[in-house]
């Protein structure tokens, strides 16, 4: 299906007039809603890595299929990183309640299909999911909730771009955020902290958000750990970074959250619309 011709003056909420929201509302009803991180990306990377991430999944899929985003989230749950400077974080409580309150709003002037676009990977799912689970259930059945992120986005696509394993401030994540805005990326920061996650984490954990992973647990660190068995914030190899790798990811990721929201157009959740309460 080719891209749809823009209708708006913006894809952002926060650029339209109200009244070019309510133009919105009256055709569409889906939203995606960016939620990242401040927190520390290594040597090399801003703070800012993970909502980047999420602010250009969104801007870019909102252009192709003319729907609109809200306002983007800076903030997530990075207690793990906080013994590094400029690490902000929100405790997953209130993170799920920030999400909530949110959702409630967008639900309350008819957006019903909203799609969380999570950058901040496993660290954020927890709350995210838990939000919105509890709102559907119990508050909204009638909004059909997502919750997308490039870890899983790119399960099929992520293996075949990098060469190395890929966990926090690594080859894809900075590799995206420099293909999208140039030069943001220290590109002479870049390293490879050569961490041993068997031998920090008794071979339970794995080193590759991507996978393969062991037969495994989580084990929960907390900042001023993380800050002992990673000295410089990154751990996993930074060195192949390239905008290449991070606009095959990058494309990959936006054709996927395209087809959602085509088919969250449709998608009327398995009660169908009649039995919703
Ligand atoms: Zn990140």
């Amino acid at each position: 299906m080719g891209d749809t011709p823009p209708t708006l003056p913006s894809v952002w909420l926060q650029d339209l007039t109200w009244e070019e929201a309510q133009s919105y509302l009256d055709r569409d009803r889906v939203v995606l809603v960016p939620i990242g991180s401040t927190e520390q990306h290594g040597p090399a990377g801003p703070l800012g890595v993970d909502t980047y991430v999420t602010i250009t999944l969104c801007e870019d899929t909102a252009q192709r299929r003319d729907v609109v985003c809200a306002p983007p989230l800076w903030y997530g749950d990075s207690s793990h990183h906080g013994g590094f400077a400029g690490t902000l974080s929100l405790r997953p409580d209130t993170l799920i309640e920030v999400v909530r309150d949110v959702c409630r709003s967008l639900a309350s002037h008819g957006f019903d299909r909203i799609v969380l676009v999570n950058g901040h990977k496993g660290s954020n799912l927890p709350a995210l999911t838990s939000a919105v689970r509890v709102l559907h259930e119990e508050e909204l059945p009638n909004v059909i909730f997502a919750v997308a992120d490039p870890l899983h986005l790119a399960r099929s696509a992520a293996p075949t771009i990098k060469d190395v394993r890929e966990h926090h401030a690594g080859e894809l994540e900075l590799s995206h955020v420099e293909h999208r805005f140039p030069g943001s990326i220290r590109m002479d920061r870049l390293e490879d902290p050569a961490i041993d996650f068997d031998e920090l984490f008794g071979g339970f954990v794995g080193d590759d958000l991507f996978g393969p992973a062991p037969d495994g647990v989580d084990i929960i660190w907390s900042g001023a750990e993380q800050r002992r068995f990673a000295p410089t914030g990154s751990l996993s190899s930074s060195l192949g970074v390239s905008a290449d790798k991070g606009q095959a990811y990058h494309d990959h990721c936006v054709g996927r959250l395209v087809e959602l929201v085509d088919w969250l157009r449709s998608y009327e959740g398995p009660l169908g619309q009649e039995e919703q309460r």
